[in-house]
């Protein structure tokens, strides 16, 4: 490990365990992005605030090459409740660092302020810190506020901390890497009346059973046997009362997918679903369904670098599938050619998944993240 990443490594360690006691969630990082902006200007590194909301951008400029690429973390928390005794355990109530995004943070912190003391690279190095994550599009917000027209970069990479993998070992695949989501909610209306007279008002309870086991059918009939997506229902609301049959049904779930075209047949066969059984039961069907991230498509080219620098620091492998769970660097790919990678964080000590309220990040890949991130620069900004 160069010396500089030693020497940083125990005060980054206490950085991510300050932002984990103090996670904020999406849109919300004043802190976190606060904290971010003094060290990156401490260490020498300019800094633009209040992109895209919370989001931050931190510039480095060394030679006179005028290539850039673009280094991406998440700054947001979850909104769910820490159960892991942690001496640095979260401090405000139903907000918890539950997907590592403390330490992607500190990662690349640590590569900018590595950076800015070694400058053995030959253009311009934008470090992406970014808010909401976790479901409100924060990558949109920087976008949409212009990140690659003030700060044009000819690649963008980021890394997710990966608990199935191996601590310290890199893995990412050319195309499709993280799944589009989706979310759908179905109010199928009746009139509502006593339980005892199912004949003069339509059933929306048994509706709703009926509409549950249409969509299921969905993904086994009514895509291609070839492709890849998953439609699953989480939620079924109505009805308060063991004699009274509710005049309104509601349900909501979430479908997956990789091809826009999959994404488009998915769709249209949930609204062709929910109005036959709506049809057939008497019942009105109201439904909205929200593609709120794309999946995300790593550049083939940037995947392959990505993973040609990586292996000179770590062991690497190219990812054989792409996840299911979904992350809205989709949309900073969408804007510019790049990859995601993930960076395993597994250890028998902490074996709880993404998102779960025992998950903590493994400080031991901070210093390997760093250096990810570093040869990333030093490997695309060659001198
Ligand atoms: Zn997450
Ligand atoms: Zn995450």
């Amino acid at each position: 490990m160069p010396d500089t990443i030693a020497d940083l490594l125990p005060a980054l360690v206490d950085f991510r365990r300050d932002l984990h006691a103090h996670p904020e969630l999406g849109f919300k990082e004043h802190r976190t992005a606060g904290r971010i902006a003094a060290a990156l200007r401490d260490g020498g590194v300019e800094v633009h605030e209040g992109i895209g909301g919370t989001g931050l951008v931190g510039v480095l400029r060394a030679g006179s090459s005028d290539r850039a690429i673009g280094l991406r973390a998440d700054m947001d928390a979850l909104p769910m409740q820490e159960q892991t005794g942690l001496p640095y355990a979260s401090q405000t109530s139903g907000a918890f660092h539950g997907c590592g995004h403390d330490g992607h943070s500190t990662m690349l912190l640590g590569a900018a302020l590595h950076l800015a003391r070694t400058r053995q690279f030959d253009g311009t190095v934008h470090f992406i810190f970014q808010p909401a994550e976790e479901g409100l599009g924060g990558a949109r917000a920087m976008v949409q506020d212009g990140l690659f027209d003030r700060f044009p970069c000819q690649r963008v990479f980021a890394l997710h901390n990966w608990p199935d993998l191996p601590a310290g070992t890199v893995s990412t695949r050319p195309g499709p890497i993280m799944a589009a989501a989706d979310k759908f909610e179905i109010t199928l209306t009746g009139k509502g009346g006593h339980a005892a007279m199912p004949h003069v008002t339509p059933d929306a309870v048994l509706a709703a059973g009926e509409l549950v086991g249409q969509l299921n059918t969905i993904i086994s009939r009514r895509i291609p046997p070839t492709a890849s997506a998953v439609l699953s229902v989480t939620r079924i609301q109505g009805g308060h009362a063991h004699n009274v049959l509710p005049a309104a049904v509601t349900l909501g779930g979430t479908v997956r997918s990789f091809d826009p075209a999959i994404q488009d047949g998915i769709e249209a066969a949930l609204r062709q679903v929910a109005a036959g059984v709506a049809l057939s039961t008497g019942t009105e069907a109201a439904i909205t369904y929200d593609r709120y991230y794309p999946a995300t498509i790593n550049d083939g080219e940037a995947a392959a670098e990505a993973l040609r620098i990586a292996a000179t620091l770590c062991p690497t492998h190219l990812a054989p599938e792409p996840a299911f769970t979904s992350e809205d660097f989709a949309f900073m790919l969408q804007a510019c050619r790049g990859a995601y990678l993930w960076l395993g964080q597994g250890t028998a000590a902490n074996a709880a998944p993404l998102h779960h309220p025992a998950y903590d990040f493994n400080d031991d890949i901070i210093a390997t993240g760093m250096m990810l991130h570093v040869a990333l620069a030093e490997g695309m900004l060659g001198t």
